[in-house]
């Protein structure tokens, strides 16, 4: 067995001493020891040349990161809305029960470590969890005993996979019971892709006449924010001119109820490594980086061979597709669990190694990307609409969609449907449509654009999914009659208060005073006023935040109070001014708990 000492020189070595691979050094430290304990902090810290304080602040920052043992099979149990819908409390205890430890603890073996964690990936099989790095979706309470027996008995994780899911995810390189759950394919993403088509067509064009092709298409980041590709490349290329670009792909896809980066990652890496190169070529970069999510590492492997496979097909590397003087190569980058850093600038930031806490903007990364460099930062669908721009030129890809929202877009449907999946749909069929395809035509709510986004009622299912009436990012949940909505809210608010950087008060502190008010109400102890004053919060919130975290995170609550404002009102007390939260008994007893005393109860 390895010291401390050698395994933290083995990981700082094969970095070479490269500040951007800290997340790769901690990595390889904490699957090693089991966790990164203070001695290896130190001992990276000095290997680095940074101090002490620096590695708390990386190792703390992240979910996967450990400062105590996580356990030899460290279970991460996904604790999403849909997650809960699905029966997640019934695999909970069940885990609880075989593993003989609460959640957030580890057995006193250090055999099974429990753990939440906040969105895997995987609303469309919920329950689901991540055991050493292995997805298992669909679990119900008799396949936990099996799972905790077989971890019992010492068995590898990778041996517990009974079956492959569809497509490549049965691959012999995947090996993943996930499935892709496609359910729809249109015109842009799923229509047949030939390899090398694209590149080899923008190769043979300026690169200004890329960027022109792509500003003629219309095309718009699918992200959410919707911001103009074209536009986004120029500026990059703009400020290019004797510096070093880079193509960042953001496959950091966070937002709990989404998951379409997971089904292109899995069956079109191909399209979008080429959407990547022609970004590349546009802009004047010779590097891309595709910054994966940790909860994706299970496609890792396969990726890298994918890439490499286009290394020896000329399609990445030198003279790229022929064209001379085109160099460009593309590595990828893990997370280590952290919703903020789909921000692009904190995710710039964690791609350099450090916490992934946002910048200031400007300078915008166009001007000022990763390591200081023009860079462009495009999500995973965009750029693979952007290869297929390429492919049909951009006149004909703007022929698709409505006035402002132009292709088609992917969404990930989750929750109380008959068939969650991936669908492909043309910009401007509406929302009512899609469920009508997804079996859930009778839906109370839609969740649209996850937390952050809206929760549109019924009476709003007419909308078109567009960017001018109903934009999204792409996470559709969807929610039926009799749930209690103000639990789902519930659960958006715990998302947001565990994702919140901490950087700034509004957010750190303001999700915390969001969630207590709704707990109030839900309680049946709030009054009018506090629900107005819930609404004043929302809105302080929203408007002193730094980054879009902030300023989306009181959207469950506030876009509820808009359209569902009776749910709130039939908990309020009627006819009352103020109603304390305050429970003299609760908090004796808590107190009594924490100080090891026995409350007083005589005359009771
Ligand atoms: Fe961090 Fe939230 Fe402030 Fe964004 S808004 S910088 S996530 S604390």
């Amino acid at each position: 067995m390895s010291t401390i000492e050698e395994v933290v020189q083995k990981a700082v070595k094969k970095q070479g001493k490269d500040p951007t691979g800290m997340l790769e050094i901690i990595r390889d430290v904490q699957a090693e020891l089991g966790h990164v304990p203070d001695k290896a902090k130190s001992l990276i810290a000095a290997g680095m040349g940074l101090s002490k304080a620096d590695l708390d602040g990386i190792v703390s920052f992240y979910h996967f990161f450990s400062e105590k043992p996580v356990g030899k099979y460290a279970v991460y149990l996904n604790n999403s809305a849909v997650a809960v819908m699905k029966g997640r409390e019934a695999v909970a205890r069940a885990f609880e029960q075989e593993a003989g430890c609460k959640f957030g603890q580890t057995t006193p073996d250090g055999i099974i470590g429990l753990h939440d964690t906040s969105d895997i990936g995987m609303n469309d099989q919920e329950p689901a969890a991540i055991i050493n790095g292995v997805v298992f979706t669909g679990l119900t309470p008799e396949k936990v005993k099996d799972i905790v027996s077989q971890m019992r008995s010492g068995k590898d994780v990778t041996e517990m996979v009974k079956e492959y899911g569809d497509g490549l995810n049965g691959s012999e390189i995947v090996r993943s019971m996930v499935k892709n759950n496609i359910r729809k394919k249109g015109a842009v993403i799923f229509a047949p892709f030939e390899q090398g088509s694209a590149v080899k067509k923008a190769v043979r064009m300026t690169p200004a006449d890329v960027i022109e092709e792509v500003k003629k298409s219309n095309l718009r980041g699918r992200g959410g924010a919707g911001f103009p590709t074209g536009m986004k490349w120029e500026f990059t290329r703009n400020n290019s001119k004797g510096k070093k670009a880079f193509v960042v792909c953001n496959a950091d896809e966070g937002e709990p109820g989404t998951f379409k980066d997971r089904v292109i990652l899995t069956e079109l890496p191909r399209m979008l490594f080429e959407g990547m190169s022609v970004a590349g070529y546009a802009i004047g970069a010779d590097r891309g980086i595709l910054y994966l999510r940790a909860e994706y590492e299970y496609l890792l492997k396969y990726l890298q061979s994918v890439l490499d496979a286009m290394r020896k097909g000329n399609l990445l590397g030198r003279n790229v597709a022929g064209k001379k003087e085109f160099n460009f190569d593309i590595e990828i980058k893990l997370g280590a669990g952290a919703y903020i850093c789909g921000e692009e600038t904190a995710l710039l930031e964690s791609a350099e190694g450090k916490r992934g806490e946002p910048r200031n903007r400007p300078p915008f990364p166009a001007q000022y990307g990763y390591q200081g460099g023009p860079t462009s930062v495009n999500n995973v669908e965009t750029l693979c609409a952007a290869a297929r721009v390429m492919i049909l030129g951009g006149e004909e890809f703007a022929k698709m969609g409505t006035f402002q929202s132009h292709g088609t877009k992917l969404l990930s449907v989750s929750g109380d449907c008959q068939k969650p999946g991936i669908y492909e749909v043309e910009f401007g069929i509406s929302l009512q449509s899609l469920l009508d395809e997804a079996g859930g035509s009778d839906a109370m709510a839609v969740q649209v654009g996850g937390p952050s986004g809206k929760c549109v009622p019924a009476g709003e299912f007419g909308k078109k999914i567009s960017f001018e009436e109903l934009p999204t990012g792409g996470s559709m949940i969807v929610i039926a009659p009799g749930r209690d909505l103000l639990t789902i809210v519930h659960n958006f608010m715990d998302f947001f208060v565990e994702e919140s950087c901490g950087w700034c008060t509004p957010c750190r502190a303001g999700n915390v005073i969001l969630r207590e008010r709704l707990e109030k109400i839900m309680a049946r102890k709030g009054t009018e006023s506090d629900l107005a004053e819930l609404a004043q919060w929302c809105a302080v919130v929203k408007t002193m935040s730094r980054c879009g975290l902030g300023q989306t995170s009181p959207n469950p609550i506030a876009t509820t109070i808009e359209n569902f404002r009776s749910v709130y009102e039939s908990r309020l007390q009627k006819g009352v001014g103020f109603v304390s939260e305050f429970d003299k008994d609760k908090a004796v007893e808590e107190y009594c708990r924490i100080a090891g005393r026995t409350p007083y109860t005589e005359g009771r």
